[in-house]
């Protein structure tokens, strides 16, 4: 049987409590993270840790829920919400029927993120409205095409759910289209902000640096996908050549996650431009 291995832990960076859920199984540890700032949750955390996301919920007063995406790791408490008060849980239009339905997805994310419960959510308009601020909701597509990021006119706070993570993303889910999240990252440097705050990296005080860090490496492996393609290379060539080595999460996902899901959306963008 899995052991899992729970945790949470709470700060609080400007007016904003973050809200640190870990889960390791077998080794494997992953971290998520659910925000509160002015009556506002921005997603709930994994339903694999509820206790630990629901006692940390407990102690707010939420009048809103915001998720960036509909994934288990995001969405996985929202029901627990629901039951407790009737306050709208805004999401992604495209998302509301998955939403409505129990979470599908595979063994190895059930494992560590728990079974996501259905609720009823509904679609965010061009901004929203707290207590003290009105905050864009930004369609940043490419980690998922339901990918919003959230930002807060009147602290300059960016909430980017599931856009950055990392610098050096070195494998991406299937459903992911790392053309598309080279655009959305660049997309958010026309607002003026510093400070990010990510579902998976936490609260980021140089958060603009390291969304244009990530942007120079996506360009720069781009650059590198090019030059290969244009040699003729294929897509399984050009991931050995670039990636060298397979990461574990790859065969523990069935190919879920992989290295190659970034090379070939290079590659199909490269076709569609000759
Ligand atoms: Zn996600």
């Amino acid at each position: 049987m899995y052991k899992l291995e729970k945790s949470i832990e709470i700060e609080q960076h400007g007016n904003v409590q973050c809200a640190h859920g870990k889960v390791a199984v077998q080794g494997i540890g992953m971290s998520v993270y659910s925000f509160y700032v002015d009556g506002l949750l921005i997603d709930t955390g994994s339903n694999s840790l509820a206790e630990e996301f629901q006692s940390f919920f407990r102690e707010l007063s939420v009048e809103q829920v915001a998720l960036t995406h509909a994934h288990e790791d995001h969405s996985g408490n929202a029901a627990w919400i629901q039951q407790q008060q009737n306050i709208p849980i805004y999401v992604h239009r495209e998302s509301i029927a998955n939403c409505a339905e129990d979470g599908n997805y595979p063994f190895y994310r059930q494992a560590l993120w728990g079974q996501r419960p259905a609720f009823i959510a509904q679609p965010f308009g061009d901004t929203l409205e707290t207590k003290s601020a009105t905050w864009d909701i930004i369609a940043t597509p490419g980690h998922t095409t339901d990918h919003l990021s959230f930002y807060n006119r009147a602290t300059g706070a960016m909430f980017t759910g599931d856009l950055y993570i990392q610098t050096k993303t070195k494998v991406v889910l299937d459903e992911e289209n790392i053309v598309h999240t080279l655009a959305s990252l660049k997309k958010l440097l026309h607002f003026d902000f510093e400070q990010v705050y990510c579902c998976h990296a936490g609260f980021l005080a140089d958060g603009r640096a390291k969304i244009s860090e990530k942007i120079a490496y996506l360009e720069e492996l781009e650059g590198e996908v090019r030059k290969l393609y244009s040699q003729g290379h294929t897509d399984d060539a050009i991931t050995k050549a670039i990636f060298r080595r397979e990461y574990p999460i790859t065969k523990v996902s069935g190919e879920q996650w992989s290295s190659k899901h970034i090379i070939t959306a290079f590659t199909k963008q490269f076709k569609q431009e000759s």
